[in-house]
Protein backbone atom coordinates (compact mmCIF):
# COMPACT_ATOMS: atom_id res chain seq x y z
CA UNK A 1 0.00 0.00 0.00
CA UNK A 2 1.02 3.45 -0.43
CA UNK A 3 2.16 5.61 2.11
CA UNK A 4 -0.46 8.11 3.03
CA UNK A 5 0.21 11.82 2.39
CA UNK A 6 -0.58 14.39 5.20
CA UNK A 7 -1.33 17.72 4.00
CA UNK A 8 -3.11 19.54 6.73
CA UNK A 9 -0.66 20.84 9.32
CA UNK A 10 -2.62 23.36 10.10
CA UNK A 11 -4.80 21.18 11.38
CA UNK A 12 -2.55 19.35 13.96
CA UNK A 13 1.39 19.10 12.97
CA UNK A 14 3.37 16.01 14.04
CA UNK A 15 6.16 17.15 16.74
CA UNK A 16 9.11 18.37 15.59
CA UNK A 17 11.40 15.52 15.97
CA UNK A 18 14.27 17.90 17.69
CA UNK A 19 11.62 19.08 20.00
CA UNK A 20 10.44 15.36 20.99
CA UNK A 21 14.26 14.65 21.53
CA UNK A 22 13.96 17.55 23.97
CA UNK A 23 10.69 16.64 25.80
CA UNK A 24 12.00 13.14 26.17
CA UNK A 25 14.70 14.36 28.86
CA UNK A 26 11.39 14.51 31.15
CA UNK A 27 9.91 11.37 30.67
CA UNK A 28 8.30 11.92 34.36
CA UNK A 29 7.45 15.33 33.78
CA UNK A 30 8.15 17.90 36.50
CA UNK A 31 8.44 17.49 40.06
CA UNK A 32 8.52 20.98 40.87
CA UNK A 33 5.50 23.36 41.11
CA UNK A 34 6.84 26.86 39.55
CA UNK A 35 5.06 28.40 43.04
CA UNK A 36 6.99 26.99 45.60
CA UNK A 37 10.15 27.89 46.70
CA UNK A 38 12.14 25.04 47.59
CA UNK A 39 14.37 23.57 44.97
CA UNK A 40 12.06 21.77 42.87
CA UNK A 41 9.98 24.52 42.37
CA UNK A 42 12.72 26.60 41.51
CA UNK A 43 13.97 24.61 39.02
CA UNK A 44 10.30 24.24 37.43
CA UNK A 45 10.45 28.05 37.37
CA UNK A 46 13.87 28.09 35.63
CA UNK A 47 12.53 25.82 33.42
CA UNK A 48 9.31 27.95 32.78
CA UNK A 49 11.64 31.43 32.56
CA UNK A 50 13.71 29.86 30.16
CA UNK A 51 10.77 28.73 27.63
CA UNK A 52 9.74 32.56 28.05
CA UNK A 53 13.19 33.58 26.86
CA UNK A 54 12.96 31.33 23.37
CA UNK A 55 9.09 32.20 22.94
CA UNK A 56 10.29 35.76 23.13
CA UNK A 57 13.10 35.40 21.07
CA UNK A 58 10.74 33.79 18.02
CA UNK A 59 8.93 37.10 17.81
CA UNK A 60 11.48 39.50 19.24
CA UNK A 61 10.24 40.55 22.03
CA UNK A 62 12.59 42.35 24.19
CA UNK A 63 11.40 41.56 27.32
CA UNK A 64 10.57 37.95 28.14
CA UNK A 65 8.12 38.92 31.15
CA UNK A 66 5.87 39.94 28.37
CA UNK A 67 5.21 36.30 26.92
CA UNK A 68 1.92 34.84 29.27
CA UNK A 69 1.89 30.75 28.81
CA UNK A 70 -1.91 29.98 28.32
CA UNK A 71 -3.54 26.45 27.22
CA UNK A 72 -3.09 27.49 23.22
CA UNK A 73 -4.63 29.99 20.35
CA UNK A 74 -7.67 30.06 21.76
CA UNK A 75 -7.43 31.20 24.79
CA UNK A 76 -4.91 33.87 23.99
CA UNK A 77 -7.39 35.49 21.61
CA UNK A 78 -9.62 35.68 24.13
CA UNK A 79 -7.53 37.08 26.74
CA UNK A 80 -6.55 39.60 24.27
CA UNK A 81 -9.81 40.46 23.25
CA UNK A 82 -11.67 40.90 26.27
CA UNK A 83 -9.51 41.15 28.52
CA UNK A 84 -8.17 44.33 26.98
CA UNK A 85 -11.24 45.56 25.91
CA UNK A 86 -12.79 45.33 29.29
CA UNK A 87 -9.31 46.71 31.42
CA UNK A 88 -9.15 49.70 29.09
CA UNK A 89 -12.90 50.29 28.26
CA UNK A 90 -12.51 54.07 29.99
CA UNK A 91 -10.48 54.83 26.45
CA UNK A 92 -13.89 53.67 24.31
CA UNK A 93 -16.20 50.97 23.69
CA UNK A 94 -15.12 50.01 20.68
CA UNK A 95 -13.92 46.59 18.89
CA UNK A 96 -12.52 46.32 15.47
CA UNK A 97 -11.54 43.27 13.50
CA UNK A 98 -11.30 42.17 10.01
CA UNK A 99 -14.18 39.70 8.55
CA UNK A 100 -11.94 36.67 8.16
CA UNK A 101 -10.48 36.46 11.43
CA UNK A 102 -10.36 33.04 13.21
CA UNK A 103 -13.78 32.00 15.04
CA UNK A 104 -11.79 32.72 18.80
CA UNK A 105 -11.21 36.07 17.67
CA UNK A 106 -14.49 36.75 16.12
CA UNK A 107 -16.77 35.29 18.86
CA UNK A 108 -15.22 37.15 21.78
CA UNK A 109 -15.25 40.32 19.98
CA UNK A 110 -19.20 39.27 19.36
CA UNK A 111 -19.87 38.43 22.84
CA UNK A 112 -18.44 41.87 23.86
CA UNK A 113 -21.47 43.41 22.90
CA UNK A 114 -23.09 41.75 25.25
CA UNK A 115 -21.08 44.23 27.29
CA UNK A 116 -22.40 47.45 25.44
CA UNK A 117 -19.24 47.36 23.06
CA UNK A 118 -19.70 48.06 19.40
CA UNK A 119 -18.07 45.49 17.18
CA UNK A 120 -16.93 46.32 13.44
CA UNK A 121 -16.00 43.64 11.07
CA UNK A 122 -13.34 45.06 8.16
CA UNK A 123 -13.65 43.67 4.58
CA UNK A 124 -11.13 42.04 2.82
CA UNK A 125 -10.68 42.27 -0.97
CA UNK A 126 -10.82 39.17 -3.32
CA UNK A 127 -7.27 38.11 -2.18
CA UNK A 128 -8.13 38.14 1.76
CA UNK A 129 -6.15 41.50 2.35
CA UNK A 130 -7.95 44.19 4.35
CA UNK A 131 -9.28 47.04 3.68
CA UNK A 132 -6.85 49.89 5.05
CA UNK A 133 -9.64 52.52 4.10
CA UNK A 134 -12.13 51.27 5.30
CA UNK A 135 -9.93 50.28 8.54
CA UNK A 136 -8.76 54.12 8.81
CA UNK A 137 -12.60 54.74 8.58
CA UNK A 138 -13.72 52.62 11.29
CA UNK A 139 -11.24 52.96 13.85
CA UNK A 140 -11.78 55.74 15.88
CA UNK A 141 -10.18 56.92 19.39
CA UNK A 142 -12.58 54.95 21.23
CA UNK A 143 -11.76 51.98 19.69
CA UNK A 144 -9.75 50.07 22.26
CA UNK A 145 -9.00 46.72 20.63
CA UNK A 146 -7.93 46.00 16.63
CA UNK A 147 -7.28 42.57 16.05
CA UNK A 148 -5.79 41.56 12.98
CA UNK A 149 -4.38 38.33 11.87
CA UNK A 150 -0.75 38.03 10.51
CA UNK A 151 -2.06 35.49 8.08
CA UNK A 152 -5.43 33.45 7.39
CA UNK A 153 -4.96 29.49 8.22
CA UNK A 154 -7.78 28.91 5.16
CA UNK A 155 -6.37 31.02 2.41
CA UNK A 156 -2.72 31.64 3.79
CA UNK A 157 -2.76 35.61 3.09
CA UNK A 158 -0.34 37.63 4.97
CA UNK A 159 -1.98 41.30 6.11
CA UNK A 160 0.15 44.33 6.19
CA UNK A 161 0.46 44.50 9.46
CA UNK A 162 2.64 47.17 9.76
CA UNK A 163 0.23 49.54 8.28
CA UNK A 164 -2.63 48.42 9.80
CA UNK A 165 -0.19 48.89 13.09
CA UNK A 166 0.46 52.63 12.17
CA UNK A 167 -3.13 52.91 11.50
CA UNK A 168 -4.62 52.11 15.19
CA UNK A 169 -1.76 53.34 16.91
CA UNK A 170 -2.79 56.72 14.99
CA UNK A 171 -6.17 56.51 16.83
CA UNK A 172 -4.43 55.66 20.21
CA UNK A 173 -6.14 51.97 20.43
CA UNK A 174 -4.20 48.88 20.82
CA UNK A 175 -2.97 45.72 18.26
CA UNK A 176 -3.58 42.24 18.71
CA UNK A 177 -2.34 39.99 16.36
CA UNK A 178 -3.13 36.63 15.96
CA UNK A 179 -0.14 35.12 14.84
CA UNK A 180 -0.83 31.35 15.23
CA UNK A 181 -0.20 30.09 11.61
CA UNK A 182 2.38 32.64 10.90
CA UNK A 183 4.80 32.39 13.83
CA UNK A 184 7.80 30.11 12.76
CA UNK A 185 6.89 30.29 9.25
CA UNK A 186 7.73 33.93 8.21
CA UNK A 187 9.76 36.59 10.18
CA UNK A 188 7.51 38.30 12.83
CA UNK A 189 9.10 41.21 14.84
CA UNK A 190 7.00 42.67 17.49
CA UNK A 191 8.14 45.80 17.86
CA UNK A 192 9.24 46.41 14.01
CA UNK A 193 5.55 45.33 12.95
CA UNK A 194 4.31 47.53 15.97
CA UNK A 195 1.95 44.55 17.58
CA UNK A 196 0.74 45.32 21.29
CA UNK A 197 -0.51 41.78 21.48
CA UNK A 198 0.20 38.53 19.86
CA UNK A 199 -1.12 34.80 20.31
CA UNK A 200 1.00 31.80 19.47
CA UNK A 201 0.36 27.93 19.23
CA UNK A 202 2.73 25.47 20.33
CA UNK A 203 1.50 23.22 17.79
CA UNK A 204 1.59 25.51 14.60
CA UNK A 205 5.82 25.88 15.76
CA UNK A 206 6.03 21.95 16.08
CA UNK A 207 5.45 21.94 19.73
CA UNK A 208 2.50 19.59 21.67
CA UNK A 209 -0.76 20.97 21.41
CA UNK A 210 -2.73 22.05 24.61
CA UNK A 211 -0.23 25.28 25.40
CA UNK A 212 0.16 28.41 23.93
CA UNK A 213 1.44 32.26 24.66
CA UNK A 214 0.51 35.90 24.51
CA UNK A 215 2.65 38.16 24.06
CA UNK A 216 1.68 41.39 26.01
CA UNK A 217 3.62 44.68 25.12
CA UNK A 218 4.67 45.79 28.43
CA UNK A 219 2.87 48.64 29.36
CA UNK A 220 -0.59 47.46 27.89
CA UNK A 221 -3.29 46.77 31.00
CA UNK A 222 -5.39 43.56 30.58
CA UNK A 223 -7.41 41.96 32.78
CA UNK A 224 -7.76 38.34 33.81
CA UNK A 225 -10.54 36.12 31.79
CA UNK A 226 -10.45 33.58 34.36
CA UNK A 227 -9.71 34.42 37.99
CA UNK A 228 -7.52 32.09 40.44
CA UNK A 229 -3.85 32.47 41.91
CA UNK A 230 -1.12 35.01 40.52
CA UNK A 231 0.41 32.45 37.82
CA UNK A 232 1.02 33.93 35.09
CA UNK A 233 0.98 37.59 36.43
CA UNK A 234 -2.53 36.47 37.60
CA UNK A 235 -3.73 36.20 33.68
CA UNK A 236 -3.65 32.90 33.15
CA UNK A 237 -4.28 31.27 36.93
CA UNK A 238 -3.89 27.62 37.75
CA UNK A 239 -0.62 25.42 38.10
CA UNK A 240 1.51 26.12 34.90
CA UNK A 241 1.90 23.25 31.97
CA UNK A 242 5.43 23.16 33.08
CA UNK A 243 5.83 20.37 30.31
CA UNK A 244 4.13 21.70 27.55
CA UNK A 245 5.33 25.32 28.24
CA UNK A 246 9.50 23.82 28.50
CA UNK A 247 8.78 22.10 25.38
CA UNK A 248 6.65 24.86 23.17
CA UNK A 249 10.21 26.68 24.14
CA UNK A 250 12.01 24.32 22.52
CA UNK A 251 9.82 24.61 19.50
CA UNK A 252 10.50 28.23 19.22
CA UNK A 253 14.09 28.25 19.46
CA UNK A 254 13.71 25.34 16.75
CA UNK A 255 11.75 26.81 14.54
CA UNK A 256 13.37 30.44 14.58
CA UNK A 257 16.44 28.24 14.01
CA UNK A 258 15.17 26.37 10.93
CA UNK A 259 12.11 28.85 9.44
CA UNK A 260 14.76 30.07 6.95
CA UNK A 261 15.92 27.08 5.25
CA UNK A 262 12.08 25.18 5.83
CA UNK A 263 10.03 27.75 4.71
CA UNK A 264 12.34 28.19 1.49
CA UNK A 265 12.14 24.50 0.84
CA UNK A 266 7.97 23.99 1.61
CA UNK A 267 7.75 27.28 -0.41
CA UNK A 268 9.29 25.12 -3.62
CA UNK A 269 6.66 22.78 -2.91
CA UNK A 270 3.79 24.62 -2.76
CA UNK A 271 4.47 26.34 -5.77
CA UNK A 272 4.24 22.69 -7.45
CA UNK A 273 1.31 21.80 -6.01
CA UNK A 274 -0.70 25.24 -6.95
CA UNK A 275 0.92 24.87 -10.70
CA UNK A 276 -0.27 21.58 -10.87
CA UNK A 277 -3.80 22.28 -9.00
CA UNK A 278 -4.76 24.90 -10.78
CA UNK A 279 -3.89 23.10 -13.76
CA UNK A 280 -6.99 21.20 -13.38
CA UNK A 281 -10.05 22.64 -15.33
CA UNK A 282 -12.24 24.99 -13.50
CA UNK A 283 -9.38 24.83 -10.38
CA UNK A 284 -8.77 28.21 -8.67
CA UNK A 285 -6.11 29.53 -6.46
CA UNK A 286 -7.65 30.76 -3.02
CA UNK A 287 -5.98 33.88 -1.12
CA UNK A 288 -3.16 35.97 -2.41
CA UNK A 289 -0.52 34.61 -5.10
CA UNK A 290 2.24 36.37 -3.46
CA UNK A 291 1.77 37.45 -0.63
CA UNK A 292 0.81 33.74 1.44
CA UNK A 293 2.21 31.83 4.13
CA UNK A 294 5.26 29.76 2.41
CA UNK A 295 3.44 26.03 3.37
CA UNK A 296 -0.05 27.01 2.28
CA UNK A 297 -1.87 26.47 -0.81
CA UNK A 298 -5.49 26.77 -0.92
CA UNK A 299 -7.80 25.96 -4.29
CA UNK A 300 -11.39 26.24 -5.12
CA UNK A 301 -13.14 23.76 -7.96
CA UNK A 302 -16.54 24.44 -9.27
CA UNK A 303 -19.22 22.62 -8.93
CA UNK A 304 -18.40 20.27 -6.19
CA UNK A 305 -18.03 20.33 -3.08
CA UNK A 306 -15.40 19.83 -0.56
CA UNK A 307 -16.35 17.77 1.74
CA UNK A 308 -16.70 14.96 -0.97
CA UNK A 309 -13.31 16.21 -2.56
CA UNK A 310 -11.77 15.61 1.50
CA UNK A 311 -13.27 11.73 1.35
CA UNK A 312 -12.06 11.16 -1.52
CA UNK A 313 -8.63 12.43 -1.66
CA UNK A 314 -8.66 10.05 1.96
CA UNK A 315 -9.82 6.92 0.14
CA UNK A 316 -7.11 8.04 -2.20
CA UNK A 317 -4.50 8.13 0.68
CA UNK A 318 -4.31 11.94 1.30
CA UNK A 319 -5.34 14.14 4.33
CA UNK A 320 -6.02 17.04 3.12
CA UNK A 321 -8.45 19.81 4.68
CA UNK A 322 -11.45 21.78 3.14
CA UNK A 323 -11.38 24.71 5.63
CA UNK A 324 -10.41 25.20 9.05
CA UNK A 325 -10.75 22.39 11.18
CA UNK A 326 -12.43 24.56 13.98
CA UNK A 327 -15.53 24.40 11.48
CA UNK A 328 -15.42 21.37 9.73
CA UNK A 329 -18.28 19.82 11.37
CA UNK A 330 -20.25 22.57 10.24
CA UNK A 331 -22.18 22.64 6.86
CA UNK A 332 -22.28 26.24 7.13
CA UNK A 333 -19.98 27.90 4.02
CA UNK A 334 -16.92 29.70 5.27
CA UNK A 335 -17.05 32.75 6.41
CA UNK A 336 -13.21 33.42 5.01
CA UNK A 337 -14.31 32.63 1.49
CA UNK A 338 -17.31 34.14 1.90
CA UNK A 339 -15.73 37.37 2.74
CA UNK A 340 -13.41 37.15 0.09
CA UNK A 341 -16.31 37.47 -2.20
CA UNK A 342 -17.03 34.01 -3.05
CA UNK A 343 -21.25 32.36 -3.65
CA UNK A 344 -22.25 30.11 -1.66
CA UNK A 345 -21.64 27.32 -4.16
CA UNK A 346 -17.81 28.59 -4.99
CA UNK A 347 -17.34 28.36 -1.54
CA UNK A 348 -18.28 24.81 -0.63
CA UNK A 349 -15.68 23.76 -3.59
CA UNK A 350 -12.71 24.37 -1.25
CA UNK A 351 -9.57 22.16 -0.76
CA UNK A 352 -6.60 23.64 1.64
CA UNK A 353 -3.24 21.85 1.81
CA UNK A 354 -0.76 22.61 4.44
CA UNK A 355 2.82 21.50 4.40
CA UNK A 356 5.29 20.49 6.97
CA UNK A 357 8.62 18.86 7.59
CA UNK A 358 7.31 15.21 6.13
CA UNK A 359 6.30 16.62 2.83
CA UNK A 360 8.81 16.29 0.01
CA UNK A 361 8.46 17.21 -3.47
CA UNK A 362 8.24 13.74 -4.79
CA UNK A 363 4.32 13.45 -3.20
CA UNK A 364 3.48 16.56 -5.25
CA UNK A 365 2.64 14.31 -8.76
CA UNK A 366 -0.05 12.22 -6.76
CA UNK A 367 -1.37 14.49 -4.97
CA UNK A 368 -2.28 16.55 -8.81
CA UNK A 369 -3.08 13.33 -10.18
CA UNK A 370 -5.69 12.02 -6.87
CA UNK A 371 -7.30 15.90 -7.02
CA UNK A 372 -7.50 15.77 -10.84
CA UNK A 373 -9.03 12.26 -10.99
CA UNK A 374 -11.64 13.13 -7.71
CA UNK A 375 -12.52 16.48 -9.32
CA UNK A 376 -13.65 14.53 -12.33
CA UNK A 377 -15.29 11.35 -10.90
CA UNK A 378 -17.23 14.46 -8.54
CA UNK A 379 -18.04 16.35 -11.21
CA UNK A 380 -19.49 13.25 -13.27
CA UNK A 381 -22.17 12.72 -10.59
CA UNK A 382 -22.92 16.00 -9.18
CA UNK A 383 -26.39 17.88 -9.34
CA UNK A 384 -25.05 20.94 -9.66
N1 LIG B 1 -6.30 31.28 15.41
C1 LIG B 1 -5.95 30.81 14.20
C2 LIG B 1 -5.55 31.78 13.15
C3 LIG B 1 -5.94 29.43 13.96
O1 LIG B 1 -5.61 28.97 12.75
C4 LIG B 1 -6.32 28.54 15.00
C5 LIG B 1 -6.32 27.05 14.80
N2 LIG B 1 -6.75 26.62 13.55
C6 LIG B 1 -6.69 29.09 16.24
C7 LIG B 1 -6.66 30.45 16.40
C8 LIG B 1 -7.16 28.21 17.39
O2 LIG B 1 -6.15 27.41 17.85
P1 LIG B 1 -6.41 26.36 19.04
O3 LIG B 1 -7.47 25.45 18.52
O4 LIG B 1 -5.09 25.71 19.21
O5 LIG B 1 -6.85 27.11 20.24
Amino acid sequence: MEERIYLDHAAAMPVNPGVARFCRQFPGGFAGNPSTIYQEGLAAQATVAAAREKVAALIGARDPASIVFTSGATESNNIAIRGTALRNRKMGERVVTSAIEHISVLNPAKDLQKNGFTFTEVPVDHFGVIDLDTLTAVVTPETVVTSVHYANNEIGTIEPIREVAEIVHDRGGFLHVDATDAAGRIPIDVERDGIDLATLSSNQLGGPDGVGALYIRPGVRVQPVIVGGGQERGLRPGTENVFGIACMGEAARIAKEEMPGESERLRGIRDRLIAGITGIEEAYLTGHPAERLPHHASFRFSRIEGESIQLAMNMLGIAIATGSACTSRTLEASHVLLGIGLAHDEAHGSMVATLGRENSPDEVPRVVSAARETVKRLRAITPL
